[in-house]
């Protein structure tokens, strides 16, 4: 039995993965907005976005290589279904570094209501992440997957999972991205005119 005390980490949302690949956004852009800059932003984000208790995500407070090893794994995990959701097989070396990674982290030992306990004893980034690398495992693996979408704007880069009746959403949001692609169309008809 590892010496460390069972946590309880939340199940992940079916689409936790893709949140975190989208904390780096604009990706068609010159400019990409980078949200992670510093080991806390990562520690934050992930309290926040996977509920990890701080109790836990304190213990990795000053661990080495935590925010370059996360941001790796994020671009893994951000190539794997930026392809999937073109209708590609993701890359050998993207999928090694997600197993990899699933095989280093806590595993999910026993589930009740709201949560999975696990024994995370590492204070890797694979062990960090794991909400994040369950979610991504599970999303890939299982019937879900057609319904990973890229944005239409090819400078936006965000991923969602379409939950749309019709299964044809196009932009992250309408607001951000749909409006403006209206507006850029409007704008081309007015000129040909
Ligand atoms: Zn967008």
């Amino acid at each position: 039995m590892p010496s460390e005390p069972a946590v309880t980490i939340p199940a992940p949302d079916a689409d936790l993965c893709l949140a975190f690949a989208n904390t780096r956004y604009w990706r068609g852009s010159s400019a990409p907005t980078e949200e992670l800059l510093t080991p806390d932003d990562l520690l934050r984000w992930v309290g926040t976005a996977a509920r990890l208790p701080t109790a836990l995500t304190g213990r990795f407070e000053g661990s080495d290589h935590l925010l370059a090893d996360g941001l790796a794994l994020r671009e893994a995990i951000y190539r794997c279904f930026a392809t999937t959701a073109h209708g590609g097989e993701p890359a050998v070396a993207d999928l090694d570094a997600l197993n990899a990674a699933l095989t280093e982290g806590p595993e999910r030992r026993r589930v009740h209501r709201g949560g999975w306990e696990a024994w995370p004893s590492e204070t890797t980034a694979a062990a960090l992440l794991a909400p994040m690398l369950w979610s991504a495992a599970d999303l890939l693996a299982g019937g879900q997957l057609a319904r990973v979408r890229q944005c239409a704007n090819p400078q936006c880069g965000w991923l969602f999972l379409d939950s749309s009746k019709g299964g044809n959403r196009r932009w992250c949001s309408m607001s951000a991205c749909g409006n403006r692609a209206k507006a850029h169309r409007h704008y081309l008809r007015q000129k040909e005119k």
